[in-house]
């Protein structure tokens, strides 16, 4: 372990680009936003405002033999975007478009833009036009993300036939270790194309991203109360009907036989372009906190109120692509221990997949395994997927179902373990029924587990040593799961 005073003079010799460190007098720690459960102390935050900068930084970290990072917006929940006394890029200083093709409906933008940003600069740019472009898909829950973070875990929405994001990226220039641009596609450098979308910034640093995007429509909200039990078949109904967007957002009162069996369905079904989108009734975030809140102390009324909320937004209308953007608070655990007191807590994520068919017994084994457990699920819905046919480490590996859970977590180490011990108790009712899990959240699962949903895992690790063979670009997330594979 080293002492601070030994730690403090080796994050000083990396002083080569001063205009690029951030705070070198300090020591740097760092913490996913979320979870706010992977805080890790780097030598040097840098970040990088233009693409020599950012050529810059990567060389800092060659010739000081220094593993380096990337982070996005730090909503990764395993430690994918630290690494312990390395280098950390902060990408989010390159946020510019460079490029809008309005014929074909492509954009280039710089890794670091969040969606926000990106709508907001199409938009203005398509003032003029009656028949605009818009983004196909981005996460839910929340909006603050980079394209960059984006494809590196090659997320998702609420799309009712869409794959993951891949399917959307055209093309991407990718920094490798040298400090080198490689552009990535489907035709040039495929296979380092296939590794880096959902490749967690293992294989270098990308710095521009073009998606495809989609004629943007306006959508009508349809909003009904259904049971799980025949979830699966109101979903095919609504994609029969040509509705593009929906989820289920279950119950989440454990004391109540809905517990993750009821919920509320709302789905997007396309109209009628010309005019203005109509949704009068909105969540502010005073609002947002209010039933967070409520989901902590009384889950029963939470739940009903945010129902009733969503009934009486049946039939408003939306845009395609700011019917994505979502509320988020970054500090809500602070805020509610302002609130409600307790113990620190948080909230950490998970994503299950299940073959569509399995969808209903998979709800009902999950509700008796949480009640079990005594865990408290905050929030959770479900979603489809369909199977992602090109990147290396596919998490989509079929059609799913994909279904999300938000547990309370305690900050101590009973109440993390707690929450992992769902965690695996909820993939192995997944891999009983061919199903999987999603990486970006957590590694709590066990080496069998990781084994048995991505059994590529362990040429994945090879085809970065490929790629990356002094190892310059690392994580905590690549540490652990390289000694997991070692041994
Ligand atoms: C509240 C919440 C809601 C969410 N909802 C969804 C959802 O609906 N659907 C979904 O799919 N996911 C969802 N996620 C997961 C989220 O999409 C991913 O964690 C995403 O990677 C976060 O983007 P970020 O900008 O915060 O990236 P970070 O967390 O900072 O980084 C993510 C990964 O990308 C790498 N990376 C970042 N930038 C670059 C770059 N320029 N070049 C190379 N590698 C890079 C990092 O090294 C890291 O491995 C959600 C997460 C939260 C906390």
């Amino acid at each position: 372990m080293q002492t601070r005073r030994q730690f403090l003079r080796a994050a000083a010799v990396i002083a080569v680009a001063p205009h690029l460190l951030a705070e070198p007098e300090k020591e740097i720690w760092l913490n996913d936003v979320h979870s706010q459960l992977n805080r890790t102390r780097v030598r040097a935050l840098l970040t990088p405002r233009t693409r020599d900068e950012l050529v810059d930084a990567v060389r800092v970290g060659s010739r000081r033999n220094l593993p380096i990072s990337i982070a996005g917006c730090r909503h990764s929940m395993g430690g994918q975007q630290f690494v312990s006394d390395g280098i950390c890029i902060d990408i989010r200083g390159l946020a510019r478009v460079l490029n809008f093709d309005r014929e074909r409906g492509l954009i280039e933008a710089e890794a670091g833009i969040q969606w926000p940003e990106l709508i907001r600069a199409y938009l203005e740019m398509q003032r003029d036009s009656i028949q605009q472009w818009g983004i196909a898909q981005k996460q839910t829950g929340a909006d603050t993300f980079t394209l960059g973070g984006s494809l590196s875990s090659n997320v998702h929405g609420r799309g009712l036939t869409m794959k993951p994001l891949i399917s959307n990226v055209e093309v991407f220039t990718l920094i490798n270790a040298k400090g080198e641009a490689v552009r990535c596609s489907r035709t040039e450098n495929e296979e380092l194309f296939r590794l880096a979308i959902g490749g967690y910034g293992l294989f270098g640093l990308i710095s521009s991203v073009t998606l495809r995007l989609a004629p943007r429509r306006k959508l009508r909200r349809v909003v009904a109360l259904v049971e799980a039990s025949n979830l699966a078949k109101r979903f095919e109904e609504r994609i029969a009907q040509n509705f593009l967007y929906g989820d289920f957002q279950f119950s989440v009162d454990e004391k109540s036989p809905g517990f993750l069996q009821h919920g509320i369905f709302s789905c997007y079904q396309p109209i009628e372009d010309r005019g203005p989108a109509i949704a009068e009734k909105k969540l502010r975030d005073d609002d947002w906190l209010e039933l967070l809140c409520l989901a902590y102390t009384d889950r029963a009324k939470a739940f009903k109120r945010y129902s009733d909320y969503y009934l009486s937004t049946n039939g408003q209308t939306y845009w395609s692509d700011t019917n994505q953007l979502s509320a988020y608070l970054p500090n809500y655990a602070q805020k509610l221990r302002e609130q409600i007191g307790g113990e620190e807590s948080s909230l950490i994520i998970t994503e299950i997949y299940v073959p569509r068919v399995s969808l209903a017994d998979f709800l009902k084994l999950a509700a008796e395994l949480l009640r079990s457990n005594g865990t408290t699920v905050i929030y959770g819905t479900v979603r489809l997927i369909e199977k992602d046919d090109e990147s290396f480490l596919a998490w989509a590996k079929e059609s799913y179902a994909c279904v999300i859970f938000n547990l309370l977590t305690a900050h101590t180490p009973a109440g993390i373990e707690a929450s992992a011990h769902s965690f695996r108790g909820l993939i192995d009712l997944a891999i009983t029924r061919r199903g999987n899990y999603y990486l970006t959240y957590h590694k709590f699962a066990t080496a069998e587990q990781l084994t048995a949903c991505y059994p590529q895992f362990k040429e994945f690790l090879e085809l970065k040593k490929k790629f990356d063979p002094t190892e310059r670009f690392q994580s905590d997330w690549y540490r652990y799961y390289r000694q997991v594979f070692a041994s």
